[in-house]
């Protein structure tokens, strides 16, 4: 059976597996991320992760996923906000270089897609959205089977639809984003500014002194505490908008949903499911929106895109 080496390449650590073309993992490693010798340091790095997790087994080669702007085609990182330093890294030379087989390089979000659609919660569609609501808002797209790309593989930054012109301030530096409105962030900050206004709220216990994160936001709520149930329904209506737009774009079989705040799915559908049948036209409406299964989904599918390749 064959086999691929995926590799998470993540601000805090590096996270490797000898995954097989049935999804399986055969091996797995993780390291922290050493920062401190620049690229040439952590692409030292994910070489010796890779020699680690191949043991003496023949593989297909090496897919990594990083954060994103990056060029799939090319295999350039370009200058990720997230990895200070990084400006134009050739990461898929360097490393092929090191391991003297095939490395593919593509954006964390893109390869998590891919993984949910391969192995997850979104396998045996032909046409899914995938969606990671988490400190950020990233996603992929499955059209037609395929991982839609586009220039450079600088497809489906979903995070960055503009959904309100007025709106907050993103990370990209233009306003209203998807991710300025709708990413665990921005709904930690709403959560902050809201108990400004209370006496109480569970969320403040949960805190316990520190800042209220996304998390605390959702256990108050699934504890019915009004303040938190109003910010999570929020939320909602905020991600059913962005949602409307990618059904529209995409024309999905089923969106699927990874990322911490996916787990107020339940909380937030009726109010998802408002806002899509408002602003929807009649034949997108009906499509489910799911939570994703795999807990690793950026190394399963930067494997799979290797194995696929490799077919
Ligand atoms: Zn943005």
């Amino acid at each position: 059976m064959k086999k691929a080496i995926g590799i998470d390449l993540g601000k805090t650590e590096l996270r490797a597996a000898l995954v097989d073309e049935t999804g399986r993992v055969q091996a797995h490693k993780k390291i922290k991320t050493d920062r401190a010798n620049g690229p040439e340091g952590v692409t030292a790095q994910l070489g010796w992760l890779a020699k680690e997790v191949r043991a003496s087994q023949d593989v297909a080669g090496v897919g990594v996923c990083a954060p994103g702007p990056l060029n799939s085609e090319t295999g350039t990182v370009l200058d990720p906000p997230t990895l200070p330093g990084w400006k134009n890294v050739e990461l898929r030379a360097l490393l092929e270089a090191q391991l003297g087989m095939p490395v593919m390089v593509n954006n964390d979000a893109n390869a998590a897609a891919y993984g949910e659609w391969r192995f997850g919660r979104g396998r045996g569609c032909r046409h899914m959205v995938f969606v990671m609501v988490s400190t950020s808002i990233g996603g992929g797209v499955v059209n037609d089977g395929r991982l839609l790309l586009g220039r450079g593989g600088f497809a489906a930054e979903i995070g960055h639809m503009c959904i309100a012109t007025d709106g907050p301030t993103c990370n990209c530096g233009h306003c209203g984003c998807w991710e300025s409105l709708a990413s665990g962030t921005a709904l930690a900050k709403f959560a902050e500014e809201a108990v400004r206004e209370v006496q109480s709220s569970l969320m403040i216990q949960l805190a316990n002194g520190g800042p209220i994160c996304a998390h605390h936001v959702g256990v108050a709520a699934e504890q019915d505490d009004p303040l938190a149930l109003a910010l999570v329904h929020e939320e909602a209506r905020y991600l059913g908008i962005g949602l409307v737009n990618l059904l529209h774009l995409y024309a999905p079989e089923i969106v699927v949903m990874g990322g911490g705040v996916s787990t107020c799915l339940p909380l937030m559908r009726q109010v998802i499911d408002e806002i899509v049948g408002k602003h929807a036209m009649p034949c997108y409406r009906s499509t489910p929106v799911e939570r994703a299964e795999l807990t690793e989904p950026g190394v399963l599918g930067a494997a799979a895109l290797v194995l696929d390749a490799a077919v």
